[in-house]
């Protein structure tokens, strides 16, 4: 692709000190941003866009793409009346017996569309569908990791791939059964994987390798650090979700998952550790000075009944968090962002929870998101600074609920406020791929998934 918009001029930008007025942007051939000039006086420089109000795109930290097309299948009252993350999970299975490579092309393509017309500029993509349809691996190992990096090279959106240890039921070493079979590989077959995927990732600048752990329940624990010396990358792995997920790993280990991670592993600022919604204020603690990210998705932890994160007491420890999609049932960063400082209300009965006093709460949430979000992709953004890729998203002034705003109220009001989404433009890796609010590919990625989802839901 090419970078269309070299010299971007913007009347307001957040810049790593805080807002500035009359900013001149430069983005080189490579995608970074290789100026930032602030007051300038417009009518005395070239420029090739004019914006009022640009920030910083965020990274998705953790996403399963293909959970996209199941997304409100699942909220009926199932027999018995007691719904949860596992009856969920039980639609995912029947789910996942009907996908074919061609499906994962096409979901995963209208997702990560969807995430950039949201503001999310990279993704990692945790990725756990290797197999086909009864368990057996494709031909080429890496047949479905081709299918995802295809897709992010349709839409445009930087990935971190995460292919994922997926080895056995629970911790007591059961099979895996039925849809859980296309998760399925040993450590040596994980290990083939993982090399191929390091080959494909290779072929493009928007792609980045990591790896990734299903959990403690899915992954052996001798295998985890053998896992972590297959890749100079991001590590992460679902942490603690679940009550029952929690017990079953302290029945096992003696240990909570985070406790046993934190004892066994050496948790660093490489790691990240998804859905901490089951944590002991010393596991919070812990956490927080380990310097690992903190992986949460407010959203679909709202909709799977998870629980809510020590958010306030991370926060207050220096903890580094940001933000995912996970399930994909509504791919809405500001809504990411509002369920996490909502949450935290709701529990501590207060109002502004993650806030500072030089930064109102929208700022504060946003801030933080964006570090963690660079961290746990282990990728060069979320600042508008020189040597930072380009990764940028514009507001649209127009609104009504931006007009006449400045500083922080308009991440307030954005966040907070707009029953819209106020994304006007997107740049990932200083390319253009939202415009006006809309992909440059919407027409062509939509009409493929159109066609996916008729046809899968016919099957369901
Ligand atoms: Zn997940």
């Amino acid at each position: 692709m090419n970078i269309t918009n070299k010299k971007i001029f913007s009347n307001k930008a957040l810049l790593p000190d805080g807002w500035a007025n009359n900013i001149l942007l430069e983005i080189d051939r490579a995608g970074l941003i290789s100026s930032v000039t602030k007051n300038c006086d417009k009518s005395k420089i070239s420029f090739d866009l004019n914006e009022d109000i640009i920030i910083p795109a965020m990274n998705n930290l953790h996403s399963h793409s293909f959970q996209r097309a199941m997304a409100g299948l699942s909220e009926k009252q199932s027999p018995g009346g007691n719904d949860s993350f596992w009856t969920w999970r039980d639609l995912m299975y029947k789910f996942l017996d009907l996908l074919t490579p061609e499906d994962i092309y096409s979901i995963t393509a209208f997702s990560q569309m969807e995430m950039l017309e949201a503001g999310y500029s990279c993704v990692g993509e945790f990725h756990y569908i290797h197999n086909e349809i009864g368990g057996n691996h494709y031909n080429n190992i890496a047949e479905l990791s081709e299918k995802v990096l295809e897709a992010s090279s349709d839409s445009g959106i930087n990935i971190c791939l995460l292919p994922v240890l997926y080895e056995r039921g629970g911790c007591d070493g059961r099979e895996l059964i039925g849809g859980q079979l296309r998760f399925k590989n040993t450590f040596d077959s994980y290990a083939k994987l993982i090399e191929k995927n390091t080959e494909l990732t290779s072929k493009s600048d928007n792609f980045s390798l990591g790896v990734a752990a299903h959990s403690l329940r899915a992954v052996n624990d001798y295998n985890i650090e053998k896992m972590i010396s297959l890749v100079d990358g991001p590590i992460h792995i679902h942490v603690a979700e679940q009550v029952k997920e929690v017990e079953e790993i302290e029945e096992a280990y003696k240990l909570k998952p985070v406790e046993w991670l934190l004892e066994n592993q050496d948790i660093n600022k490489n790691w990240c550790l998804i859905h901490c919604t089951q944590m002991t204020e010393n596991e919070t603690l812990a956490l927080a000075a380990s310097g690992a990210v903190a992986g949460l998705c407010p959203v679909t932890e709202a909709n799977l009944g998870d629980g809510i994160f020590n958010g306030l007491e991370f926060f207050k420890n220096k903890g580094i968090f940001g933000i995912g999609t996970d399930s994909n049932i509504n791919i809405s960063l500001v809504e990411e962002l509002k369920t996490f400082e909502y949450t935290q209300r709701l529990k501590h009965k207060k109002r502004s929870v993650i806030s500072q006093s030089h930064k109102s709460t929208g700022r504060a949430v946003f801030d933080n998101c964006l570090k963690g979000g660079s961290q746990a992709l282990q990728r060069k953004n979320g600042k508008i600074e020189e040597g930072y890729y380009a990764d940028l998203i514009s507001l649209n002034p127009r609104n009504i609920d931006l007009i006449g705003l400045s500083q922080d109220t308009i991440l307030d009001s954005w966040i907070f406020a707009s029953n819209y989404n106020l994304i006007d433009n997107l740049w990932a890796t200083g390319n253009l791929l939202v415009k006006n609010g809309k992909h440059i590919k919407r027409d062509f990625i939509f009409s493929n998934y159109k066609q996916t989802i008729s046809k899968l839901r016919s099957k369901l």
